[in-house]
């Protein structure tokens, strides 16, 4: 059996169409124009690419969209600074810190600093806590978009065994809480597994849904995963350069494998990632709707 692709970068485009309208009636009817603000510390060159990418999309949906660059040595009090001043202007109404900032500067301390209402990213304790008990305001993108591309896509959540590979903030823990809470595209029984886990493979093997964010590349062999199971691939995980310099990407499940086994599966590129980008879009402008006063 072939799996069925989960065409991320099909299902964004959709979402994108829609945000766009939204934007357009959110400008002629209130006159406010959503505002991202993305900051970003250094030249790391795979932050420099993802933040040129969230620029772009939102410059195409009509958002005024900041790039604020700042130097790899830029003091952790400046930064601060930045973040208030940015928490102070009405024409931001999100902001976005790139991940991972230099050493030298603590990321809990600044991803804190971001008022919670301009927390887009969905990182700040305040956002983590309303998921948590099932009244979010911004949920984290990645989470976000994997549960919209099961929900459009059509696989079925709710009584399903999902296996969530990978505990981090930002991807394992909030999709773990999002597809266990009650309510449409969730209600899964869910399992989560780490590196102290003592048999993985054990658990993928009987997970109807399996949401790989483990960070290592082709970790998720096809004798891991069961006959028609739903794979989601959230790694991107950088494997070389080519001949011009351009970054060679693997995810973390070995596609070829799964692909032969799996009902539906993600690509890397073009399956995760384009719904993270949407999604952040999609919370920026829910923040300009509430900064407009329009629910
Ligand atoms: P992370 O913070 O490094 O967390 C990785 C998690 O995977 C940890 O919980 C770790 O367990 C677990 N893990 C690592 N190796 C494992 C193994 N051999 N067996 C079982 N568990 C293992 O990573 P992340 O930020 O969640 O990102 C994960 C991947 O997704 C990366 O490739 C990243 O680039 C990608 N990503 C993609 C998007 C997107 O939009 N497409 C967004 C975010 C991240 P411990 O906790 O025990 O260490």
């Amino acid at each position: 059996m072939a799996a069925k692709l989960l065409k991320g970068a099909e299902v964004a485009k959709e979402i994108r169409e829609q945000i766009k309208a939204e934007v357009d009636e959110l400008k002629d009817k209130h006159g406010v124009t959503p505002g991202l603000v993305t900051i970003l510390v250094g030249e790391d060159p795979a932050s420099q690419s993802y933040v040129r990418a969230k620029n772009k999309t939102a410059k195409a949906l009509g958002y005024n969209s900041t790039q604020d660059t700042q130097p790899v040595d830029l003091p952790e009090a400046d930064l601060l600074a930045l973040v208030e001043k940015y928490n102070n202007d009405p024409n931001c109404h999100g902001i976005l810190v790139q991940l991972p900032l230099p050493k030298h500067i603590n990321d809990k301390k600044v991803l804190n600093a971001i008022s919670p209402d301009k927390d887009v990213d969905g990182f700040h304790p305040v956002n983590v806590g309303r998921l948590m008990v099932g009244e979010p305001l911004f949920l984290p993108c990645t989470p976000f978009g994997i549960q919209e591309l099961l929900s459009r896509s059509g696989q079925p959540v709710e009584g399903a065994e999902v296996v969530v590979v990978g505990r981090s903030n930002i991807v394992g823990k909030p999709i773990a809480v999002m597809l266990m809470q009650k309510g449409p595209a969730a209600n899964a029984t869910v399992t989560v597994v780490h590196t102290r886990t003592k048999d993985v493979a054990f658990h993928t093997k009987r997970a109807d849904i399996v949401i790989v964010a483990a960070g290592v590349p082709e970790y998720i062999k096809g004798d891991m995963i069961k006959e028609g199971a739903v794979i989601i691939d959230v790694g991107v995980n950088e494997v070389g350069k080519t001949a011009d310099g351009k970054r060679i990407l693997k995810g973390d499940v070995a596609f070829d494998e799964c692909f032969e086994k799996a009902a539906a599966i993600t690509p890397v590129p073009g399956g995760v990632g384009p719904m993270t980008i949407t999604m952040l879009m999609k919370n920026t402008l829910q923040a300009a709707k509430f900064f407009a006063g329009v629910s």
